[in-house]
């Protein structure tokens, strides 16, 4: 089937990508924090799995898009939890998306800068990596973590772009949360793609506000 690009490609120079639910399947976080927590600390406290699955849907919203919410060692405080062990148990669910390498290595073979700029934590970041040897396929791996602020932050925008100079014109951010993306937006990228399917066991999101790719590979014929 022939398809349109969603990207101009003609005009993008850097890509800066997103590496949960964009690269990586979300099944394995969605999975983790909504099924794997609770159970843990139903044990641990001796209550019923339903209320410790509230009480995590409660105190994720409470931080949601904050640096908390992405930091190992908050949760790990909280819940008194080993959260890095936890997440080995089920290391084996970290799996990179199909269309993800053939998209990376299209992606190096056509001369663009590409960046991961990812709002998880150093600990799942290194984690992420040893599983999918994402760093075989990206130069540049980074942590909003080591600025202190997450993606939705205009602050972050302002000091990647000292680290990393990019155009906002010229480059394209791909992400599967749809605030980041309107917080890029705001500071000015003007290349935007979002994620139809970032967790594998899901059906498709269905998103409107912006373009939304379900199969990286069908951008590859665009790329040169
Ligand atoms: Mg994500």
């Amino acid at each position: 089937m022939q398809h349109d690009p969603l990207v101009p490609w003609s005009q993008i120079d850097t890509v800066l990508l997103d590496m949960d639910g964009t690269l990586l399947d979300l099944h394995f976080d969605n999975h983790f924090w909504l099924e794997v927590i609770p159970q843990k600390l139903a044990e641990k406290l001796n209550q019923p799995l339903a209320q410790t699955k509230a009480y995590m849907t409660a105190e994720c919203a409470k931080v949601f898009g904050e640096i908390q919410w992405y930091c190992l060692d908050f949760w790990q405080e909280k819940l008194d939890l080993d959260i890095v062990s936890a997440k080995r148990e089920i290391q084996h669910l970290i799996t990179l998306r199909e269309d993800t390498i053939p998209f990376l290595d299209a992606l190096k073979n056509s001369g663009r800068e590409v960046v991961l700029v990812t709002n998880a934590h150093r600990g799942s970041l290194s984690l992420k990596v040893e599983m999918t040897q994402l760093d075989s396929h990206i130069t540049r791996l980074i942590s909003t973590h080591d600025y202190g602020v997450t993606k939705e932050s205009q602050q972050l925008w302002q000091a990647l772009q000292q680290d990393v100079p990019f155009d906002p014109q010229r480059t394209l951010f791909v992400d599967d949360s749809i605030p980041i993306l309107h917080a890029a937006k705001t500071f000015g990228i003007a290349h935007l793609l979002c994620v139809d399917n970032p967790d594998s066991r899901k059906p498709l999101r269905g998103v409107t506000e912006f373009p939304s790719v379900v199969d990286y590979r069908n951008e590859i014929p665009f790329m040169q």
